[in-house]
């Protein structure tokens, strides 16, 4: 053992979980003092009343009437389809579906929507007659209905649809993610719907993952913020009120780094790295309060998430302390049989799966789970104990809602779905979203005399902009988007006149069209915009063998570059997909993500100057499709010889994104230099806009530690601050770090601080401390 570890000390990883003392941002001049990462994570930490407490006299209650069959009727949760007939917009209500799962049945949850998103009026509708027929029942416990909420209310229509998780990330901006997710929270239950399925805090740490895009990104400090900010919104002070839903946070835990890139494919996760990375966001938000968690589809090192009692029970209930209730993802009961082969039959697995701690079964179409638990329980292979610790977490939050007085509480409010104001809140989002990843010879902003040809498949699509879980699960049904929205091309004939703009599209998303029609139309314009990337893709569909654009794509690109007229790029896709044959060429290249329904206008407010970008990659852009790593990987043999650092620089780093001014950092300074036990370190930067406009910066804040007994990354992201800065002006900046910033996994799998030298990077400056 080496000398550091012996005087290591050990840290309890619950009681430390990541919450650090109150830390201001020091405003400088007239300036609003800003509020920095931690400062925003501690304020919005505590969790909605009503405190379970309340009710546990009356959930006791209640349980003691309940027979076994009401139960687990509560632990069931059906689709829609089970109570309805037709799809679409003509879905109905089935009376006699309707009757045998909420009445013969009991069950205690429905789900999501029969194909397409519907009006609020259209889900109230169906809600109320699910919520009366519950009332016919001879307990009278309403149905939990939730949907599937990532970007916005995206399941009702007209509501307002804001950038993809991965682009909320990408502001760095947690009030706008606080304001985005009261926003969803109120559509939502607007429609009647009091439960979401959202956040997704799982770390997005794989590019090739589908689901990368419903992530805050690959670092898990980020992901925790902007995900407390997601629970804070969505379950606001007072789960019961008007404008709440229960947040659902998915999909506990390493859903996110399948070793083979795809989705609910295995991964292989260290528990020191699932400590380290994956677990903290989710720990934090089970602090904050949220009231459900959603298991992991797939497995982690062999072992499916949906039979692990160890992280079910063992850390989620007894170390993180989690109260509320735990749902199984789509099937994943089943799955034990079909996918992951643990169990030979459907009701071993069910008994594998609530013992491991699932407390609800989203079965979906079938009544197999609610008649294999009850013959589970009866032959006594389920205890009642664990029936009715499931139930009795299930009923808590059910009161806590408030279903109990009114199962239709929302539908009253005064709120307005898509109002204009939240649109506006939508369009901020999209414009602090996008990043500017290459401005070579200030190409951009583009004057408004230019006469621009619009290229590319994604240019006149709300499709590519709003990506899956966007009115259909797969996001791709063109005729439910709103008509009043612009695409691309029209914000960008709206803002320079109809006439400085020609479109081409050249290609789809996969294939040639027209590459060298689009060529010869550049000739008549002055620059060129190529809206490249990705189309619509939720979940499995969405793997992808190749993260490189698709050829067609690259092949309209290189063309475009010959012709020498300038281009600029604008990517809208859900995962960085490899440029690395066409970024060189390319005089500009913004990022966009999927930025939602404002999403164009928010391009051509970025791409005439009417914003100045402010937008940070939330993950590393790969160069190599088969070189993927993390802005915090380890150290490795070579990195720093030429060709090695070659190999390993990527695309563009984590945390990058330009602006059209210029800032500088300057004295940076750390304080104490030496420090141990209970200390804090103080540190500050000034951070000045030395450029010709107004800015908004992203001041980060990143640590590494010298020497570590498990080697240390090469460095890790402690705080950020996102401030606005006039011409000229500058700013002092500081930040607190806590002895749990210095910490990280141990040999032994527990949270430890060693002493030793760090040092801490703002701006391209270093400065370093002792901890002893
Ligand atoms: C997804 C979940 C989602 C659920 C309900 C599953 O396939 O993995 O994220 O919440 O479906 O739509």
């Amino acid at each position: 053992m080496s000398h550091s570890t012996k005087r290591a000390y050990k840290i309890v990883f619950a009681a430390l979980c990541c919450i650090a003392p109150v830390l201001p941002v020091v405003a400088g001049g007239d300036q609003p003092a800003t509020v920095d990462s931690q400062t925003f994570l501690q304020r919005n930490m505590t969790p909605a009343g009503p405190p379970a407490s309340e009710f546990s006299a009356k959930v006791e209650q209640l349980l003691r009437k309940m027979t076994l069959k009401e139960k687990i009727g509560q632990m069931t949760q059906l689709e829609i389809g089970m109570v309805t007939d037709g799809a679409d917009q003509d879905i109905q209500i089935d009376p006699a579906k309707l009757h045998k799962a909420v009445v013969e049945y009991g069950v205690g949850s429905i789900l999501n929507v029969n194909l397409q998103a519907l009006a609020a009026q259209k889900w109230q509708e169906l809600i109320r007659a699910i919520q009366n027929e519950a009332q016919r029942t001879r307990l009278k416990i309403p149905v939990l209905y939730g949907l599937d909420s990532i970007h916005g209310a995206n399941y009702v229509l007209g509501a307002t649809l804001f950038p993809q998780p991965l682009g909320m990330a990408a502001t760095w901006n947690p009030e706008l993610m606080l304001q985005d997710s009261r926003i969803s929270a109120a559509e939502t239950r607007k429609a009647g719907v009091p439960w979401v399925f959202s956040p997704v805090l799982d770390v997005g740490r794989q590019p090739l993952w589908p689901r990368l895009y419903e992530t805050f990104g690959e670092d898990t400090y980020l992901a925790t913020v902007m995900g407390i900010a997601t629970v804070r919104g969505f379950e606001g002070t007072d789960l019961s009120s008007d404008t709440s839903v229960a947040a659902s946070l998915k999909h506990y835990v390493g859903y996110s780094d399948p070793t083979n890139g795809g989705d609910r494919s295995p991964a292989l996760i260290p528990e020191r790295d699932l400590r380290d990375y994956y677990l903290p966001s989710f720990a934090a938000a089970v602090r904050a309060g949220a009231h459900s968690v959603m298991v992991n589809s797939s497995e982690v090192n062999g072992i499916p998430g949906h039979a692990n009692k160890y992280l079910l029970t063992n850390v989620l209930r007894d170390e993180l302390g989690f109260r509320g209730f735990v749902v199984s993802d789509w099937g994943d009961i089943k799955n034990l049989v079909l996918v992951h082969h643990v169990a030979p039959t459907e009701k071993d697995a069910t008994q594998i799966a609530v013992l491991a701690g699932i407390d609800m079964s989203m079965v979906p179409s079938s009544y197999s789970f609610s008649d294999l638990l009850f013959q589970l329980a009866q032959e006594g292979k389920v205890p009642m104990s664990r029936v009715d610790e499931a139930v009795r977490n299930i009923l808590t939050v059910k009161y806590q809602l408030g279903l109990f007085d009114d199962p239709m509480r929302g539908v009253n409010a005064p709120t307005v779905i898509g109002s204009p104001s939240s649109r506006r809140v939508s369009l901020q989002a999209a414009r602090e979203s996008i990043t500017l990843l290459k401005n070579e010879e200030h190409v951009l902003p583009l004057s408004k005399g230019t006469r621009v040809l619009v290229t590319g498949p994604d240019a006149d699509s709300l499709i590519p902009l709003d990506n899956g879980w966007s009115y259909t699960w797969q996001g791709s049904v063109a005729s439910l988007y709103p008509k009043d929205e612009p695409t691309i091309l029209g914000a960008i004939q709206e803002k320079i006149g109809l006439a400085n703009v020609a479109y081409v599209p050249g290609t789809t998303f996969d294939k040639e069209i027209d590459i060298d029609g689009a060529a010869k139309a550049a000739a008549n314009f002055d620059a060129i915009v190529a809206c490249i990337g990705e189309w619509s893709y939720a979940e499995t569909p969405g793997n992808i063998g190749d993260l490189a654009l698709p050829g067609a794509q690259l092949a309209l690109v290189r063309k475009l570059e010959a012709t020498n007229k300038p281009v600029i790029l604008v990517l809208t896709e859900g995962r960085p997909r490899i440029i690395r044959t066409i970024a060189g060429g390319a005089r500009g290249i913004l990022m966009a993500y999927n930025p939602g329904n404002e999403g164009g206008q928010a391009i051509a407010d970025i791409l005439f100057g009417d914003v100045n970008p402010s937008g940070k990659l939330p993950v590393t852009y790969p160069r190599w499709p088969n070189r993927l790593f993390t802005y915090d990987h380890k150290y490795f043999l070579g990195q720093d010889a030429p060709e090695g650092k070659v190999l390993a620089t990527p695309e563009f780093e984590f945390g990058y994104g330009l602006s059209y001014t210029t800032f500088s950092y300057s004295d940076l300074r750390v304080s104490p230099s030496t420090a141990s036990g209970r200390q804090t370190i103080r540190v500050s930067v000034n951070v000045r806009n030395t450029g010709p406009r107004e800015g908004r910066e992203v001041v980060e804040l990143y640590l590494s530690k010298r020497f570590a007994s498990v080697t240390p990354p090469l460095k890790r992201l402690k705080r950020f601050a996102k401030i606005d800065l006039q011409p000229g002006q500058e700013q002092r900046v500081s930040f607190v770090l806590a002895p749990y910033d210095l910490s990280f996994i141990g040999v032994d799998n527990k949270r430890v601080i060693e002493p030793g030298a760090f040092d801490v990077h703002v701006g391209g400056l270093t400065q370093s401390f002792e901890w002893q």
